[in-house]
């Protein structure tokens, strides 16, 4: 630990597993004060215990529950939205309602807690955003990723036009693009794939494996520091080479 986010209040989404988890106990150790949510209380127990501040259930395509949650929570000084899904298929297998969810969950979550949590940022001075999207969608076509390609563009989007408005107020926004990270659900994607589906996930990797959430959360932990002060509406890519 060395202190690089003393004294800042950080609210976390998906913060009970993978990259979010890792986010918020890579800022408490960095010395802020975490707020982790997630929709999975039994995950938000054992981040509880890795010197995360508080834990608090939060269903981020509830627009009054983030609303709510906002409110109580007051000015933070970095907000990171992970909460995303990654849905398998082309255009053929996208349902209206796979669309919907999809772009509810990974995209129209970011505009309810940016827009919830902004005014008190401003009031305080500035803060940092920072939006979890991917290398696929944003600087890579990756087959069965239709959807969720088209979201996390719509993340990168969103992440420039917050950093434009705000620019002049204190409010910096950052995506991170992160290519194939070891998280529970990408396991799963890569069981679903049948026998060898992991090692069909590391070999797309040119590093020959696969990265790690703590890697993501490094990055995270520079981009919500003052660090990063002079970057703002960038997507910061971390992909192990992925798209070289
Ligand atoms: P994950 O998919 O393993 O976990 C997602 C978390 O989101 C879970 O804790 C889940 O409970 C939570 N969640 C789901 N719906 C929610 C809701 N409505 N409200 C609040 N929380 C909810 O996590 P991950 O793989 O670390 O992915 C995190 C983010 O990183 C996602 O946006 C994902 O698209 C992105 N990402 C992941 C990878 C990867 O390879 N793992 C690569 C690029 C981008």
């Amino acid at each position: 630990m060395s202190d690089r986010l003393k004294g800042k209040r950080a609210f976390v989404t998906a913060g009970a597993v993978g990259i979010g988890r890792a986010c918020a106990i890579a800022f408490a150790r960095e010395g802020a004060t975490v707020i982790a949510t997630d929709i999975d209380e039994k995950g938000l127990a054992l981040v509880a215990k890795e010197g995360v501040a508080e834990v608090a259930r939060l269903d981020v395509r509830d627009g009054s529950a983030v609303e709510t949650m906002a409110k109580k929570v007051g000015k933070v000084d970095i907000l990171l939205n992970a909460a995303g899904f990654v849905h398998h298929g082309t255009a053929l297998e996208c349902s209206d309602a796979d669309w919907d969810f999809s772009f509810d969950l990974n995209v129209k979550s970011m505009h309810r807690t940016t827009r919830a949590f902004l005014p008190a940022m401003l009031a305080g001075g500035g803060g940092s955003i920072v939006n979890i999207s991917s290398a696929a969608g944003v600087f890579k076509a990756a087959p069965n990723r239709y959807v969720y390609s088209a979201t996390k563009a719509a993340v990168a989007a969103l992440t420039r036009a917050v950093a434009v408005d705000f620019i002049g107020k204190g409010i910096r926004c950052n995506c991170i693009c992160p290519g194939t990270i070891e998280t529970p659900s990408m396991l799963g994607r890569a069981a679903a794939a049948g026998p060898g589906g992991r090692e069909m996930f590391v070999a797309r990797q040119p590093m020959g494996r696969l990265g790690t959430a703590e890697e993501i959360a490094s990055l995270a932990v520079y981009l919500a520091s003052d660090e990063s002060s002079f970057t703002t509406g960038v997507a910061h890519i971390i992909d192990g080479g992925w798209t070289l």
